[in-house]
This record gives structure tokens, sequence and C-alpha cells, in this order.
């Protein structure tokens, strides 16, 4: 037993393999993670014994599947009031796309908002865009509220659709 040959403390994330106790001597063993559930032989002390499994997802889902886990969709989803009473109420300043992560359409309305209130004022032909903007971002926030959490996720998290 050489104290430096011991594995660095990281479980969970890099090593693909399981870190287990030996209940009968305490030795610390790793198995594969499909050996989880079955009944093996420690090879310190020989005792049979079976490998714990490891704790599911909350969810369940795989996330080497298609589908993204439920909580990922609630999180997102959480957003979407804040996202669609910031399009109602601040419409053209594109904060409900910085809530969404859009920040590329988020800063084409807020700059062409802002550049039409500034420079704009003075030049009088592009002001019409700011009522525009208000009202496409107010049209935004109600698509948004009226979105189940599933199609909110599907549309602005996966595909992240940048208008409307
Ligand atoms: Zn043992």
């Amino acid at each position: 037993m050489r104290p430096d040959s011991q594995p660095p403390p990281i479980e969970m994330a890099a090593s693909p393999k399981m870190n287990i106790t030996c209940p009968h001597c305490q030795a610390r063993l790793s198995v594969m993670p499909s050996q989880a559930g079955n009944a093996i032989h420690c090879p310190s002390c020989n005792g049979k014994f079976q490998v714990p499994i490891p704790m599911a997802s909350p969810s369940g889902a795989n996330s080497f599947g298609g589908f993204s886990s439920q909580s990922e969709v609630q999180a997102f989803a959480s957003k979407k009031v804040t996202a669609g009473l910031c399009g109602i109420l601040l419409g053209g300043l594109g904060v409900h796309k910085f809530v969404l992560g859009l920040n590329g359409p988020a800063t084409i309305m807020l700059a062409t908002t802002l550049g039409c209130l500034t420079v704009g004022a003075c030049l009088i032909v592009p002001l019409f865009l700011v009522p525009v903007l208000h009202t496409i971002g107010f049209i935004e926030g109600i698509i948004y509220l009226t979105k189940s959490d599933e199609e909110f996720y599907q549309t602005y998290a996966i595909e992240q659709k940048e208008w409307f």
C-alpha cells in the first residue's frame, strides 16, 4: 500500500468507473457502471456483495437521448413570464430577448430603439421604428405567454427562434 498510488479524489466527473466500498473489508473498489445491481466478489476479501445502483437522475430521462430533461424545460420555462412581461412592457428595448439569451436580435432591438430616440430624433425619419419595435416586442411577449412550457422550450431554447 503506497499512499502515493491512490487515484485522485475525483469520483463523479472524470472517471467512467464507479468507486464503491466493500461492505466486508471496507476496501475501495472501482467497478464499471454496468455492474451496478450485480453481485460481485470483492478482489480483496473475496466476500460477495451487491454493487449499489447509483442515484438515478430526478427525471429519469436519458440525457443522451433526443429529449431534454423535464427539469431543464422547467428551468427555461420559468423565464417565460419574465420574458413575456418584459416584451409587453418594455417591447422595443429587447429586454425580453436578453432574458431568453437571444442576444443578437436583442442587441439589434435595443440599438435601433436607442438610436431612433437619440440620433434618429435629429434625422426624424427613423422615429417611426420606435413604435414598430415596441409593437413587435409587445406581440412577442403575448406569444411567449400563450405557449406551453414545452413549446416555449422547444422554440426558444432548442430552435433559438429570434423573431416571434
Ligand atoms: Zn472486501
